[in-house]
């Protein structure tokens, strides 16, 4: 396949993290290619055109001449200018995630993750337990992680220690299953699925379509239905990291995935217990005789922030909350918020969420309106610190159900700034 891209002249359309990869991609193997971006981004490498004439000129002039489109993820093919005019000039469009199934080594057994919530968890549950298999193996082989998680696709090609992959484990989001043609997959998992992405999609009809993607010439395929959690998994549960009743659906999964891929049943469960979890998905920080305190950043609607609150159902919960509010807020969260000891409120959201809180009759007392995350970090934990109940540990429970850009540049900073503070507390330094 490799050969055949040599001949042709690619269009890149998008060129953030999946497109730039399809240019290394090109670079390396000396494919010819152009590259399109609706805000125009510098590269030290090749040039990025923004504009649809600059591509396929005005007026049927041929500026380049196309024989394949790559579109990235997230670039809306019904609407996209780009995207329109390669349709009407019957170019073939296809993705990132295409040309690594055509030029990957089949041999290399590889398996899809998708779903609405879970896929990263359950995908670095996966390549945990593929790790400790191989390791119990003496094998010198890895499970290589990428797609919507850590790399993308195409570099996973390109890395130097190609002899070094055992297994591909791959997190595919609904937008890159959209405009993938074919995947053909040793193992797609399908893990759940809620409304998501609408906007996107179109329809919910659409956002299940495009997740049911994964199944295209898989060999085999585990759907949400089959996941029921089984007792085994159930028992795990209270030795492993990986709290509430979504993380048994994650633990269940990966076990049916490595089960398949022969690994014994023993390393499976050693593997999960082992598992501490990803970095901001109510992820165990800190824990002393008084509180355990969790970073729950990834948590950016009040979807995410209710699976913590059940998880953590059974302790005393010191909640923050705050940043830019999604549609309806915490409204959904009612019958959990009356439960929580004390909330902490940050960021845009602050007057809102107050104003909600008020609106589900929880008395002032409880609210503590805190403006920044210094500020909640250091009051709750001085507030835990006061609070006089032994009986049980205290969760400070940071689970803003709100998007981060209005303090951060996105979850991952918001985590760390948080985990950084919390260091500094438990250390006395002042924080920076
Ligand atoms: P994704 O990669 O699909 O966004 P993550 O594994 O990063 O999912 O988890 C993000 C959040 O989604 C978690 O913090 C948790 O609140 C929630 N979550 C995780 N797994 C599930 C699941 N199986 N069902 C429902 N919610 C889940």
């Amino acid at each position: 396949m490799l050969e055949n891209l040599k001949n042709k002249t690619l269009l890149i359309v998008g060129m953030g993290k999946s497109g730039q990869s399809v240019a290394r991609f090109c670079l390396k193997h000396d494919i010819r290619f152009v590259a399109y971006d609706d805000k125009l981004t510098e590269s030290t490498d090749y040039k990025i055109y923004s504009h649809v004439d600059q591509i396929f000129g005005i007026d049927g002039n041929v500026v380049h001449s196309i024989d394949l489109v790559i579109q990235s993820p997230g670039i809306n093919g019904q609407i996209h200018p780009v995207i329109r005019c390669s349709k009407s000039k019957k170019i073939p469009i296809l993705s990132d995630i295409d040309l690594f199934n055509q030029c990957r080594d089949h041999s290399i057994p590889c398996i899809g993750i998708t779903g609405t919530n879970g896929k990263s968890t359950t995908t670095s549950l996966v390549a945990h337990i593929l790790n400790d298999h191989l390791q119990k193996e003496n094998s010198e082989k890895y499970a290589w992680v990428g797609g919507n998680i850590g790399v993308p696709v195409l570099d996973l090609l390109i890395q130097e220690n190609q002899n070094e992959v055992a297994f591909y484990v791959l997190e595919l989001s609904s937008y890159q299953l959209d405009i993938a043609q074919q995947i053909a997959l040793d193992i797609a998992l399908f893990l759940n699925i809620t409304a998501d992405h609408i906007d996107y999609h179109g329809t919910f009809d659409a956002y299940q379509l495009a997740k049911e993607k994964i199944f295209r010439a898989a060999k085999i395929s585990i759907k949400p239905a089959d996941l029921v959690v089984t007792s085994d998994i159930r028992i795990l549960q209270d030795k492993c990291h990986l709290r509430g009743d979504h993380n048994l659906q994650n633990m269940q999964a990966a076990y049916l995935i490595c089960k398949y891929l022969g690994v014994s049943l023993d390393t499976i469960y050693e593997a999960i217990t082992s598992f501490k979890g990803i970095e901001h998905r109510q992820e165990i920080v800190f824990e002393n005789e008084k509180c355990i305190v969790i970073n729950d950043s990834k948590a950016t609607n009040a979807d995410a922030t209710e699976t913590a609150l059940k998880a953590f159902e059974s302790y005393p919960i010191f909640l923050i909350l705050g940043g830019v509010a999604k549609d309806g807020g915490i409204l959904s969260l009612k019958s959990y918020l009356e439960k929580v000891e004390k909330i902490y409120l940050i960021g845009q959201a602050q007057n809102l969420f107050l104003a909600q809180l008020q609106t589900m009759g929880i008395e002032k007392e409880k609210i503590e309106t805190c403006e920044t995350l210094e500020k909640a970090v250091s009051v709750s934990l001085s507030d835990i610190q006061k609070c006089g109940d032994n009986s049980s540990k205290s969760i400070l429970l940071f689970s803003p159900a709100c998007a981060s850009f209005d303090q951060f540049l996105n979850f991952e900073d918001r985590g760390l700034r948080f985990k950084r503070l919390l260091d500094c507390y438990c250390s006395g330094c002042e924080p920076r």
